[in-house]
């Protein structure tokens, strides 16, 4: 008999669910379940990758600076303050990690990402969840729940899987309110989709407890990669590099990550593209009684009238082939979230939902 145990907080985190990628007895799926960019990542990061093959036996660079120099010229940020992550999931971890423990909250929104309470177990913190407003980050909801305790406040902007976004007066005001501890962090996984927005990145010039998370797994296509990063205050920066694995990315990951933030092109060609079939599927849902928030990222919330509904529709678009992500766990059972696939995948799923509506199912 041993008395091996999980520390404290592990053994309450569910599982994640991540996207379903297969039905049973189905070859083709249209997989419209995670958010993943349907024209793929820029030619040229795919370039990228294939020729870092020729240096797998090397260690990737410890530094990153490749990068994060590709990453602060582009968007016109100081390098110095960028970190890089397998994913921003691991930035939401090192933050965590380096900024909370037990007996300290970390606060996240109503239907927030799974992310910031499974990280916040991790690390023994405790998550406090808070409402949202119909769908919305509510910032006067987030201040009432701020206490001594408070190290860590959650926001997606835009969200997931709500698809709304709150603005910069807002953020402002939430960020300027906020008890003395805690650190604001502004996850900016969708901020490529809305064009204009700098993902709160002048918000973190302007203040030291601020930060704010990206990635490449959305609009830049590389999810598989697992590359992501943060941009914070000097202090806050020099806090995670420290938690830093010297080696957390692979050359070929910062290789094409590289290349894809350097193609603006192509990141102009696919935020183009987003909003012209977000609308259109968007609008053609709502005419069939199937409304949606407006969303300012690459999926759609779309609600339905009840949970047994969007269940049924859930089932019914399987059995077309099309896989759509059910959200009851982020608190959304009567909704699904359809990602915004290419011309031909959103011309099935609306014409899917159209059949499941009118009862030819
Ligand atoms: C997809 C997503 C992420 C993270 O993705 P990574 O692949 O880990 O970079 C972070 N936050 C939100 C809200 C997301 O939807």
């Amino acid at each position: 008999m041993t008395s091996i145990k999980a520390q404290p907080g592990i053994m309450d985190i569910e599982l994640y669910q991540s996207g379903a990628a297969h039905i049973e007895g189905v070859d083709n799926v249209i997989k419209l379940s995670s958010n993943e960019n349907p024209l793929g990542p820029s030619p040229k990061a795919v370039e990228a990758y294939q020729r870092a093959a020729n240096n797998l036996h090397r260690y990737p660079s410890s530094d990153q600076i490749g990068l994060r120099s590709a990453i602060g010229e582009v968007l016109s940020l100081d390098a110095d303050r960028i970190i890089c992550g397998a994913g921003s999931d691991e930035i939401i971890a090192f933050l965590c990690q380096a900024f909370a423990g037990p007996g300290d909250e970390v606060i996240h929104t109503e239907h927030g990402f799974a992310m910031y309470r499974i990280s916040a177990l991790s690390a023994g913190a405790t998550p406090v969840e808070v409402r949202e407003n119909e769908r919305v980050t509510n910032v006067d909801a987030i201040l009432e729940a701020c206490t001594s305790k408070t190290k860590l406040v959650f926001i997606a902007n835009p969200n997931n899987p709500t698809g709304t976004m709150i603005g910069e007066a807002e953020i402002d005001r939430l960020a300027d309110a906020l008890p003395p501890q805690a650190i604001l962090v502004l996850d900016g996984a969708y901020a490529e989709f809305v064009e204009g927005y700098d993902g709160g990145a002048a918000l973190v010039d302007q203040r030291e407890n601020v930060f704010m998370t990206r990635t490449f797994s959305k609009l830049y296509g590389l999810g598989s990669l697992r590359v992501g990063w943060g941009y914070g205050p000097a202090a806050l920066v020099n806090v995670l590099n420290r938690i830093r694995g010297p080696f957390n990315l692979s050359q070929s990951a910062l290789d094409a990550a590289e290349a894809a933030m350097r193609d603006l092109n192509y990141t102009n060609h696919c935020r183009h593209e987003n909003e012209k079939w977000r609308t259109w599927l968007a609008n053609g849902l709502s005419e069939i009684g199937v409304p949606s928030d407006v969303s300012q990222a690459n999926f759609i919330l779309a609600r339905f009238a009840n949970q047994t509904e969007a269940e049924n529709c859930d089932r019914y678009l399987q059995s077309q082939g099309l896989v759509v992500r059910r959200v009851a766990g982020y608190k959304l059972p009567n909704a699904l979230r359809i990602t915004v696939g290419d011309e031909s995948a959103c011309h099935l799923v609306l014409g899917a939902i159209q059949n499941f509506k009118a009862g030819k199912k």
